[in-house]
Formats: structure tokens, sequence, C-alpha cells
């Protein structure tokens, strides 16, 4: 109890409003219950259901009990054992609202990079606003920066705007990294009175969203600030996963058949797949896993040489003698320490990676020539064609439900929050508490060591 007050509180507006202004509840969810009659026995009575979420219904984040301390895992587990305990808020509509709908002048905003689902998001929270009975939506275009460029107009958005949009990948708002300040941009949101604002994007986003969350409480200006996680990485702190991960991984299998097909079918072929993973190699990790034809996986979180005798060309070599062909999945964050550093940073400010793929191909050319064995090395870099995809099936429910929560949050009077899914719950959680870091592949996971099972590849170090 005591934990969950200090860490997972999620912040709420009753300090700036007054708490008679909550109003019954413009999300009605009688009039679309199943008729009584129809499941006479199989309902609770009316007075019993109402259908709203309590504020204090919780999630418990860990659902594992270590029957030793040598168990799998067990290990992570701090001696006191505080932390499995750990309860998260619950997401979904309450029955008090704090914003009358026709006083809400709602905006959406994405920044950062793209990633399959942002439409479904932009969609829905559209949509379920509607449904509040808001009238007043607006799009920022091009992220963070639409707030302070002039020239580019906001977007109304209405149903009407958004019905097919999730028949595309990308953004309709557009996307973009660096922009102005803060307190430029809440000047900005003062201007045009928004009193709601969505924003979609990862941890620099959030950490945008959270800083523009403490500078309207600072101005004690009324306006509940809502993040929707966007990481294709699958690298946030709490969350089961992000939307756009299943889809990326489904999208990566294509690449990984194609550098497969073109590794088998030519005389010592070698394919390499570059995945997107700045700091976390989860979907390297699960595309080898779905897709079987991995030879060789590398991620940030798991050091590797490339030469000497126990180095991945060593083993290459082998799989060529042994097997033909080979097939090696590099996430991009990957082996950082074997490229020369630069200092290069992009707009935001994050650091710009060497190319570890191309390095990859580079050596791996170099080595088998010196060695005197025949090679046909293939490099892939599907990035930009996996981003751009629409989202599949899976991520369209998740972005389904993660933008009507982050409604809900909103209209509950939720601020500095973020909408996740944890443990198959979708809960409300606070914005530091899911960017302090990013979550990455334990090495000493089940999880990477049945990707090592499935690669059948030895350690490179
Ligand atoms: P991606 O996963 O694609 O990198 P991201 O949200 O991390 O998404 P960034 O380009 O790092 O993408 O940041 C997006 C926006 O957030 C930019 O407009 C940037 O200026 C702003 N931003 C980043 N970090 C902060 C911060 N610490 N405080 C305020 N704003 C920030
Ligand atoms: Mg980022």
């Amino acid at each position: 109890q005591e934990d969950f007050e200090r860490r997972f509180y999620i912040p709420h507006l009753t300090d700036i409003f007054d708490d008679a202004a909550r109003i019954p509840s413009t999300f009605c969810l009688k009039s679309r219950r199943p008729i009584t009659e129809d499941f006479a026995n199989g309902y609770p009575s009316d007075e019993k259901w109402n259908g709203y979420v309590n504020n204090n219904d919780r999630v418990l984040v860990k659902t594992i009990h270590y029957s030793s301390p040598s168990s799998a895992g067990a290990e992570c587990v701090d001696p006191d054992c505080t932390w499995v305990e750990q309860w998260v808020h619950r997401a979904g509509p309450r029955e008090k609202i704090y914003f009358k709908p026709e006083e809400v002048n709602a905006a959406i905003v994405t920044c950062g990079g793209l990633c399959p689902g942002l439409n479904d998001v932009i969609r829905q929270i559209v949509i379920t606003l509607e449904i509040y009975g808001v009238k007043k939506i607006v799009g920022i275009p091009f992220g963070y920066r639409g707030f302070s460029d002039e020239g580019i107009p906001e977007m109304p958005l209405s149903r009407k705007v958004v019905q097919n949009i999730h028949l595309a990948g990308g953004s309709l708002l557009g996307v973009s990294r660096g922009g102005p300040n803060v307190s430029d941009i809440v000047d900005s949101m003062e201007e045009r009175g928004i009193n709601m604002l969505f924003v979609l994007g990862g941890n620099g986003t959030h950490a945008g969203a959270n800083a523009i969350h403490n500078e309207c409480r600072k101005r004690r200006m009324r306006v509940a600030v809502v993040g929707v996680p966007k990481t294709i990485d699958n690298d946030i702190l709490l969350m089961d996963k992000t939307f756009g991960f299943d889809t990326a991984v489904e999208e990566a299998q294509r690449a990984i058949n194609s550098a497969y097909i073109e590794a088998h079918s030519a005389y010592h072929g070698i394919g390499i797949v570059k995945l997107m993973g700045r700091s976390s190699g989860f979907i390297a990790m699960h595309a080898s896993l779905a897709s079987g034809q991995i030879d060789i996986c590398l991620i940030p979180e798991v050091p590797f040489h490339l030469h000497g005798p126990h180095g991945v060309l060593r083993h290459l070599n082998y799989l060529l003698e042994t097997k033909g062909s080979a097939v090696v999945c590099v996430a991009e964050g990957a082996g950082q320490n074997l490229l020369q550093k630069t200092n290069a940073t992009d707009a935001s400010g994050n650091i710009v990676l060497g190319d570890i793929g191309v390095y990859i191909q580079q050596e791996i050319k170099k080595y088998f020539k010196e060695v005197g064995v025949p090679s046909d090395v293939k490099y892939i870099d599907p990035t930009y064609m996996i981003r751009a995809c629409r989202a599949n099936a899976s991520d369209g429910i998740l972005c389904t439900v993660l933008g009507q929560n982050a409604v809900h949050g909103a209209f509950a009077g939720y601020s500095g929050i973020t909408v996740g899914i944890c443990n198959t719950h979708y809960v409300y959680l606070p914005i530091p508490e899911v960017i302090s870091y990013p979550k990455n592949v334990d090495p000493n996971s089940r999880m990477w060591h049945r990707c090592l099972t499935s690669t059948g590849q030895p350690d490179f170090i």
C-alpha cells in the first residue's frame, strides 16, 4: 500500500479542480449493454452493474512466485521481495468526470519517429472524445514543432476525418524531432485554449509531456496531459508490450525470409538483416524466435567479438562448412563499441548510432577473403519499410484500447500519466516511472536463452 502510494500514485487535478466540479460521466455504458432479458441469468442486476472502473481498482505488476532463490529470474527480486507486490492503477472510464464535454478543447500531437499504429491511436482518441460529447478536437501538425512553427495550421479532427486513417501507416498529423521549449508549448496551449492534450511518442516525447504537465500545474491551468507510449522497440518499463512492436516483428519476418532465401540459394551465402532496437534487442530477439531462420542474433545487451577464436566470424565459417549458408540478425544498437564513436546527435539530442549492419557486412567480406573461403554476402536494412507499415490485427486492438483509455484518463482528471498494458490489464502509470530508463532484454532471462536455443549460437566472447 505504502509502496503503491509512493511509486505509482498518478497525478490528479483535484488540487486545481474543485472536487464539487465532478459531474456524472457522459460516457454512458448502460445504453451499450446487452439487453438484460436475454442474459437474465448471466448478468448481475442493474443496480450492481455500472461498468465503470473504480479509482481504487488496481493491477498487480508481477504475477510470479519464485519458490527458490535459485529459480530462473528469482535473482532479480530484491531480498525483502517488496516489489513483487507492487500495484498500479487500472485504466478505464470513471463514473464521475472532471471536464464538461462542451468545455473541452482537445489536441493530439505525434512526435519522434514513425511507428505502426499511430493512426489507430489518433482515430480512437477522436472517436472516444466524440462519444463523450466533445466537439472541439484538433491535431497539432508535425510534433511539438506544430505548437510554434507559423504557417502550419492545426488540423480539425472528427470521426469523419479519421474514419479510415488506420488503413494506412504513418501519422495523419506528421511527426518531427526537436522543436520549441516547454514554456513556449504551454504558452501556445494557453493561446489556443487547449485543456486536454494527448501526446503520442517515445521517451523524449514523454519527458516533454511530463514537463508540459508540470508547467501547466505551475500556472494552475486545468489541463489534462495524457501520453500514449510509442516505441516500436518495446523498451518501455512495466509494460507487457507497446503498440507497433508486434507489427514490427511480423514485418521483420519478410526481410529475414528474403535474407534466408538469398543466402540459401547462393554458394556459401550469408544474409544479414539489421532490425530496430537502439538500446534493447526485443525486436531482433522476437523476430529470430519467430522466424526460426536465424543462426546468429546480436543485440545491444549482449557484448560480442567479431574476431578471435570465439568471434562471430569464426562461427560463420563453421556454419558455411556445416550448413552451407547462414543468416545473421543484428539490432541497430548492438556492438556499438566496435564502431568509431561520433558525437553526432539528432534534432532531439539523441546520439546518432553507427551503422553496425554495414560494418558487419564489410568485416565478413574482409574475413572470408583473408581466409580464402568464398562467400556471398547480402545485407538487408528493412527499418523504414517496417516503421511505415500499418498496424497488424493485434496492434490494432492494442491501439484501440490505449486510445480509448487515454481519453477516459483525461476525463477522470488525471494528468502527467501514460497508458499501458501490464499483465494483460490496461493501466495508468505516472510518466516519470516509465521513462526513468529503457527496458532491456535480460541476458539471463528465459527468453534470451530460448532465443539462443533456437539459433544454436555460442557466446561470442
Ligand atoms: P522515438 O522513440 O521515435 O525516438 P521520442 O519521443 O523519444 O521517440 P525524440 O525525438 O527523442 O523522440 O523526442 C520527441 C520530442 O520530444 C522532440 O520534439 C523533443 O524536442 C522532445 N523532447 C525530447 N526530450 C525532451 C525532454 N527531456 N524535455 C522536453 N522535451 C523533450
Ligand atoms: Mg527516443
